[in-house]
């Protein structure tokens, strides 16, 4: 499905990913850099609801993304929606900046999941999409929207956001093991905020300012050496090894070094590994689409 869909596209995982980090922008006042867009149909939307980012992304119907948004956000813990309304109004936000961006209104998203969220929570999260003024076409699991953009066959794809480290074991283009654990970007913060004797919110800005994080890279070490345990005890059964990093953590330079040695396995980070969920799970939308 995601082979035949990147050829649809003509671009190459990488080509769609660098193109999606050069679209999808942080919050924006959405008067600014209004796109021309001739499309009248097709449009495929993804909406993630993380730990730490709240992501919007817009696809064309070939899969080339158009225009996004992220905002920093706390409403969900770890899958879980834990403030509703604040969800549904930052939400509301993103989609009339992207709209007024587009010049076209958007009627439908489809959305994401970690993997072993009870099924009640998955709900919420749709509610939310739905209460933002977007039908809810489709609720996929997160590695399996990451892997709608990697096509990965046989490998490991690990998904280390605000709050945890997620494992997905790919077998034959198929999610067959899922893991996820509470171990994530938001730890990297506190132990930076702990050792600086400095705010969580500055600790947050701290580690992403890429003048800062070689002189950092010490202290979140054991954080990192600790993901990396988690996820050599999830995949001593999986037949390929091979490790892909997505999400916002895998940025910090060096966390793919430490993931190899502590699980002895081949690490690689995905490009713009921020985005590849969004981007699969707005794909996922247009699997939808195309099958009405
Ligand atoms: P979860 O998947 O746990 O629900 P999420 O979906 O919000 O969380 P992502 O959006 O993939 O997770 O990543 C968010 C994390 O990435 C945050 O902890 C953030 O601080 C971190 N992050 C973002 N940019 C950078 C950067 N440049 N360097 C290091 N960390 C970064």
């Amino acid at each position: 499905m995601s082979e035949s869909y990147l050829k649809a596209a003509g671009q190459t995982p990488e080509e769609l990913l660098q193109r999606a980090a050069e679209v999808i922008l942080p919050e924006q006042n959405g008067s600014d850099h209004p796109l021309i867009f001739g499309e009248k149909n097709g449009l495929c939307v993804g909406v993630d609801l993380g730990t730490a980012y709240t992501v919007l992304v817009v696809l064309d119907r070939t899969g080339i993304p158009l225009t996004g948004e992220f905002r920093f956000t706390q409403v969900v813990r770890d899958g879980l929606v834990v403030d509703f309304i604040g969800a549904v109004d930052i939400l509301r936000s993103i989609k009339r900046n992207v709209e007024s961006r587009l010049g076209r209104e958007l009627t439908h998203a489809a959305s994401g999941f970690p993997p072993g969220v009870p099924r009640a929570e998955v709900q919420s999260t749709a509610y939310v999409v739905e209460a933002a003024g977007m039908d809810c076409t489709e609720m996929i699991d997160e590695p399996s929207a990451a892997n709608n953009v990697l096509g990965i066959r046989d490998g490991v794809i690990v998904d280390i956001g605000g709050g945890t480290t997620g494992i997905a074991v790919l077998e034959d283009g198929k999610v067959v093991h899922t893991a996820d654990e509470a171990t994530g970007g938001t730890h990297l913060s506190l132990v930076i905020a702990g050792a600086s004797n400095i705010s969580f919110e500055a600790a947050e800005t701290l580690k992403k300012d890429p003048a800062e994080q070689s002189r950092l890279f010490p202290i979140v070490r054991p954080v990192m050496e600790k993901m990396g345990t988690i996820i050599e005890r999830n995949i001593r059964g999986a037949r390929t090894k091979s490790i892909t990093l997505v999400g916002g953590t895998s940025i910090f330079p060096g966390i793919d070094k430490v993931i190899q040695e502590t699980t002895g396995c081949p690490t690689r980070i995905a490009p713009s590994p921020l985005f590849v969920t969004p981007v699969g799970i707005a794909m996922q939308d247009r699997n939808k689409i195309s099958l009405n």
